[in-house]
């Protein structure tokens, strides 16, 4: 550790209320030589809330690795940082990741100043399992993509919690009632801290058919907290979409041959299979 090197501060602000910003985030802004911040416009009406004017330095997720290596530079000349993002904890689907690695490698101090993440406030008042949890940040946007994300996580039994948009809610849950199956149990956590913050638990398939009837429901910033596979789930015989495979292959060949090719792609026993699709299809 280098004794003459300033020290790069990570700051949580807050997700809407600006209310929640802490005593210390407001005395490290003051005591640093620099804010380093992804839209430094926007953070500079942040901080003039709080009667707080610095220098800024933009990094943004498209610059990062370049401009943490200036950054690092000065934190080398003994200038202290703070980095903030829009919106919550820096690094959690946010720049700062390659700034933190850099300073770490050469021995700057990195002090993590905790504060507001929609994340971790969607979970707590979820009421679904907190105790394990997986933070999957945003699911891509095309539907291929998302699929296939999803299907990588179906079998997860840890809750799982992603960022959403307005513009894809929809989509992604059609998305996870294909793949996750109907009966999956979704918490939306929306407008967190603000004036329409709205917290809503269902299956998917109904929390899908609430939001598709107003328009308003899917509006502003969301979270969603999906719960993992159940122990009722997992011991259900087929998976959701194994049962959507057999019965799409049942109407063009005969039940025996559709019934091996989903148990080769799923690892089922074909035998099993069979019997489903004799009993159910
Ligand atoms: N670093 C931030 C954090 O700590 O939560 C997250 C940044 S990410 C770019 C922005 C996403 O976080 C939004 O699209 C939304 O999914 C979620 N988010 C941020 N603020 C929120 C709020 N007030 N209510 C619900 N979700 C929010």
């Amino acid at each position: 550790m280098n004794d003459l090197s300033g020290i790069l501060y990570i700051v949580a602000t807050p997700i809407g209320n600006l209310k929640d910003i802490t005593q210390r985030a407001l005395d490290t802004f003051s005591q640093v030589d620099l804010i380093a911040a992804e839209d430094t416009r926007h953070s500079g009406l942040l901080l003039s809330h709080y009667g707080i004017k610095k220098p800024f330095f933009a990094l943004h997720d498209h610059n990062e690795q370049e401009k943490a290596a200036v950054l690092v530079e000065k934190l080398k000349q003994g200038k202290h940082i703070a980095l903030i993002s829009d919106a919550g904890t820096p690094l959690i689907s946010d720049p700062g990741f390659h700034l933190v690695r850099q300073c770490r490698e050469a021995g700057i101090a990195v002090v993590p100043l905790p504060g507001a993440c929609a994340a971790i406030t969607a979970l707590c008042a979820s009421g679904i399992a907190s105790d394990r949890f997986c933070f999957e940040g945003f699911l891509p946007a095309k539907s291929k993509a998302r699929r296939d994300k999803l299907e990588k996580v179906a079998e997860e039994e840890r809750t799982l919690i992603f960022y959403e948009s307005t513009h894809r809610i929809l989509d992604t849950l059609a998305d996870m009632q294909e793949v996750l199956g109907e009966a999956r149990y979704v918490v939306l956590a929306r407008e967190l801290t603000k004036t329409w913050e709205t917290i809503v638990g269902d299956t998917v398939v109904n929390l899908r058919q609430w939001l598709s009837e107003d328009p308003n429901r899917t509006k502003g910033e969301m979270v969603l907290i999906v719960e993992g596979k159940t122990k009722q789930e997992s011991e259900a015989e087929f998976s959701p979409l194994a049962i959507k495979a057999l019965t799409l292959m049942a109407q063009e060949l005969p039940l025996k041959k559709a019934a091996a090719i989903v148990a080769e792609l799923y690892g089922y026993k074909k035998n099993a299979l069979y019997q489903f699709g004799l009993e159910n299809l």
